[in-house]
């Protein structure tokens, strides 16, 4: 938990989203910018700030992260998608909590 972190501040429940799933380890809305038909964001509730920062004890919630996307587009009508997890600020990141974007419908 970051005081001043926009993704913990939703995960607290301090900031409304579209909300499509929720379980102890991690929440999942849609994208405030959607880049395509269907944008969201897989978002572990542990703030960890880029992908750099994750050591092997977190291999099995980067695992969990992964196996949630195929489940959660499919729940959103998608038969194919997109995911991408951008990787410091040269790597075009700018919320510095982890988070895995899922885009599909194009
Ligand atoms: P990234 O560039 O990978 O850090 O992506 C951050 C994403 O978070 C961007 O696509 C933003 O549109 C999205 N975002 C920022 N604030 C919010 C918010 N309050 N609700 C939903 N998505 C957000
Ligand atoms: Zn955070």
């Amino acid at each position: 938990m970051s005081t001043d972190c926009i993704f913990c501040k939703i995960i607290k429940g301090d900031i409304p989203t579209k909300k499509i799933y929720e379980d102890d380890d991690f929440i999942v809305f849609h994208d405030i910018k959607p880049m395509s038909k269907v944008h969201f964001l897989i978002v572990p509730k542990l703030h960890i700030e880029t992908l750099k920062d994750c050591t092997e004890t977190h291999q099995s919630l980067l695992g969990k992260a992964l196996m949630l996307a195929p489940k959660l587009a499919e729940s959103q009508g998608l038969l194919g998608f997109k995911t991408l997890i951008n990787t410091g600020r040269e790597g075009g990141q700018e919320v510095f909590h982890i988070h895995v974007h899922v885009f599909g419908g194009h």
